[in-house]
């Protein structure tokens, strides 16, 4: 039976262990390693991969006579193998015994993966292993599995083999495999003393140093047990291995605790005596436990989020994914990346897709973040700033003043979208153009602004936001073109969120014009960065001038532009994703459904038919209806009005009815989004994609996907649905807005916030809205409830009826 905290899958089933072991990752925000049994090795069916947060590596390969350059998230040497045999027989295998049951539960309330197997072996002898497993949330360093062999039915010996294994490399997802993936030299492998080994090995071009050491002992009951022992070594690959004799009913427990230090720990002498000396100083795992779960409770303490719902079965169905998705934010966005150089990569610490890149969603992770534990966004904030350098430069290189941050980011900030990616269902290896997606510096000046709104953070702000949104204004500034014959201005040649359309149908280079979403944003950018301006102290505002040279005459210019800007409409009025949008043919989705079934790739369906989405009218995700996603109408219409342009109440639906019917939801964002943007108008139909999008992972929904790494923006995106949207929380002003609107299913939804320092506790059901301020040392706050508005004094409650 699961309950709404664990993750439970009965019977293993070699097609769904990619998924599982993604989704039953440990990690916490330092280093996350994969489900993957701790007998398993990379065989196809299982994938142990661990990675650090941060740790990158570029290789050179050669494809179709392209030399191309990757960065990628380095699968570190594998720390998990612990397996045993039995009387000198095979090595334990799946495939060589009988299963008789297998059991694997993630328990998310504890941080503990468990896995059971019951099984019969050739000679006829029936074992149960049982191992937990914890990647430490107290202490980012350590990890440890507890692996319990239980004979069932006969006595003999039993012989333990525990490795650190080096030989790895990053093979994880297909698609990649022809390009080189061998990020690790092996610097070293000894054995420390008899229950302890260590592995050291260097990326190849990074030079960044991995070590690890793993200390294993063996115990009856409280009984540590003396086994003989001895060592195997071999190009990369250490283990110890323990033989003692095993009585039937008398389980024999193993303990294998392992430390992973790199050269960029700080407070270390060197990596290699850190890790040793970690797991000489620990003790057993049950002690380990004990501070793992306090720091998991604490995290919960911040995080949880409790609902009911009219249907009590679905509902622990519902705040089970949501913790889920909590999990695993919290573990790739911990607080342990706070003193750390670290961005979010799009699909966590969880697998290679995307090579551990970073995009934009972080658009859709930081606003949940902010009003729990907006350290973690701060810290976050900081990996952009740190990399304001690089994308200084990259405007310059592409002709541009101020700051153009990468579309895809890794270690030093350089845009590190692939040059040629492989459409597997053709096989054709394809120019990528979607770094042309400039809209990711919008969102990170979106987010430096919304940390700020949830925080009134003006050091942070003064510090280094302002600096990187004064930076990525000059950048809209500059990329906008005058056109005089329509005295307004425009972007030229970008792509949008929707990444189907890169270019014109029969354009031989590739770009759009002015997307709307990038143009408005851009607008939004300038207004925001005006504001700054102004916010900031005196002293500081000279100082930021100077540094920048920044002249007066920016400002008149940034006025100027975000008043004029281009938005493109159709003759009906639709705000059109693009210039020319609405010349594109209609798609045929009855008749491509009809065809192919699943159509969410169609941009892969349609290219392997030598076709191409750049000739419809068909999105992978939120485009247009982005601008929904992140404004209130209030904040649309005002921007709209800046422009010039008319903006009707009815401007919201009709919009979202059309892209809706043109969008294929091939990325999980999409279905976050529209579920966001419905939430008002149908609250069933914005329910339906609310629990569509909770299954993007849990669901495996793309088909594949999820094995190669979580969707981390879908994942903190549902969470936010919950957190913001439906309670219509939105922050302006220095005034926490709350206007609730829950959909029928929903009965109560509970939250604790953090807003501007304040600890809040949030109910609400179908009639009513009770919001708490914890006592403690805040100041009161302004909230608006129902369109009123109101002081909440520390320690006071206040309860609207809706
Ligand atoms: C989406 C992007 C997203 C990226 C990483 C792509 O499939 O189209 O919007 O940033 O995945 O999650």
């Amino acid at each position: 039976m699961m309950s709404a905290w664990t993750l439970v899958y009965e019977g293993f089933d070699p097609k769904q262990e990619g998924p599982r072991e993604a989704l039953c990752t440990l990690g916490n925000g330092h280093f996350a390693t994969r489900g993957a049994a701790e007998y398993a090795e990379a065989d196809g069916v299982h994938y142990p991969g661990t990675y650090l947060a941060g740790g990158y590596n570029r290789l050179i390969s050669e494809i179709n006579g392209h030399i191309v350059e990757n960065e990628d998230l380095v699968n570190l040497p594998n720390w998990l193998p612990l397996t045993f045999r039995i009387d000198n027989g095979p090595w334990f295998h799946l495939a060589n015994v009988d299963i008789r049951a297998y059991r694997q539960e993630l328990d998310l309330q504890r941080g503990i993966l468990q896995r059971t197997v019951r099984f019969v072996d050739a000679e006829a002898r029936q074992t149960t292993v049982m191992s937990r497993r914890l990647v430490h949330m107290r202490d980012p360093h350590l990890a440890a599995i507890e692996l319990t062999l239980t004979a069932e039915n006969w006595s003999g010996r039993i012989e333990i083999k525990s490795a650190l294994n080096g030989r790895v490399r990053n093979t994880g997802v297909a698609r990649y495999r022809a390009l080189d993936n061998q990020h690790l030299n092996i610097m070293d492998t000894h054995q420390v003393n008899g229950d302890t080994i260590a592995l050291q090995a260097r990326t190849t071009q990074s030079h960044l140093d991995i070590a690890q050491a793993a200390r294993t002992q063996l115990f009856q009951g409280q009984e540590r047990l003396t086994p003989d022992s001895r060592l195997f070594q071999n190009h990369g690959y250490i283990a110890q291995l323990f033989r003692c004799p095993i009585t039937a009913h008398t389980p024999i427990t193993v303990e294998k605790v392992v430390a992973l230090y790199d050269s960029r720990d700080q407070g270390i002498a060197e990596c290699g005596l850190a890790a040793r000396q970690a797991v000489s100083r620990v003790g057993r795992f049950d002690d380990l436990l004990r501070m793992h779960e306090l720091a998991w409770a604490h995290l919960w303490r911040r995080f949880d989020i409790d609902l009911a719902g009219d249907a009590p079965g679905s509902e622990a169905e519902h705040l089970r994914i949501v913790r889920l998705h909590l999990f695993h934010l919290l573990q790739v966005a911990s607080p342990h990346v706070i003193e750390r150089d670290v961005g979010v990569p799009a699909r966590g610490l969880h697998g290679e897709a995307y090579r551990g890149h970073i995009f934009w969603d972080e658009l859709f992770i930081f606003p949940l973040l902010n009003l729990r534990l907006p350290e973690i966004t701060r810290a976050l904030l900081q990996y952009r700033y740190r990399r304001l350098p690089e994308a200084r430069a990259a405007a310059a290189c592409a002709g541009y003043r101020g700051a153009m941050f990468p579309w895809q980011s890794g270690s030093d900030g350089r845009e590190e979208n692939q040059i040629l990616h492989l459409n597997p269902r053709s096989g054709r290896w394809l120019p990528d153009h979607t770094h042309l997606q400039r809209h990711v510096n919008a969102a990170i000046a979106y987010n430096v602004w919304q940390y700020y709104q949830a925080t009134r953070d003006l050091e942070f702000l003064s510090h280094f936001g302002a600096e990187m949104m004064i930076e990525i204004a000059r950048f809209w500034a500059s990329i906008a073109q005058y056109n005089a014959a329509l005295d307004r201005y425009e972007i030229l040649g970008v792509v949008g969120p929707d990444e189907y359309h890169t270019a014109y149908p029969e354009a031989t280079t590739p770009g759009l014009n002015n997307n709307a979403y990038t143009n408005i944003m851009a607008v939004w950018v300038l207004g925001r960065a005006l504001e700054v301006l102004a916010l900031l102290p005196e002293d500081r505002c000279c100082e930021l001038r100077d540094t920048l040279g920044f002249m007066a005459s920016e400002c008149e210019r940034w006025e100027e532009i975000s008043r004029k800007m281009r938005v493109v409409f159709h003759a009906d009025g639709m705000i059109s994703q693009f210039e020319g949008y609405e010349n594109l043919q209609e798609f045929d989705w009855e008749g491509y459904r009809r065809k192919h079934g699943d159509i969410q790739r169609l941009d892969r369906l349609l290219e392997a038919e030598g076709d191409t989405p750049n000739r419809y009218q068909c999105s992978k995700q939120a485009d247009v209806l982005m601008l929904f996603y992140l404004f209130s109408a209030d904040e649309l219409g005002a921007l709209f009005a800046r422009l010039g342009y008319p903006f009707s109440s009815a401007t919201i639906p009709r919009n979202i009815a059309y892209y809706m019917a043109r969008t294929s939801h091939g990325s999980t964002l999409s279905r976050v989004v529209h579920a966001w943007v419905l939430a008002r108008a149908d609250r069933t139909g914005s329910w339906q994609l609310f629990k569509e999008a909770l299954a993007s992972d849990v669901n495996d929904v793309q088909g594949g996907t999820t094995a190669e790494g979580i969707h981390l923006g879908a994942m903190a995106g549902t969470v936010d649905v919950l957190q913001r949207c439906y309670t219509g929380i939105e922050i302006r002003d220095d005034v926490l807005y709350l206007h609730p609107c829950l959909p029928q299913e929903l009965t109560m939804l509970h939250l604790d916030m953090r807003y501007c320092g304040q600890s809040l506790a949030v109910d609400i059901t179908s009639d009513r809205l009770t919001i708490r301020a914890l006592p403690g040392a805040a100041q009161a706050i302004t909230i608006c409830a129902c369109g009123v508005l109101h002081r909440l004094d520390v320690g006071e409650t206040k309860e609207f009826r809706l």
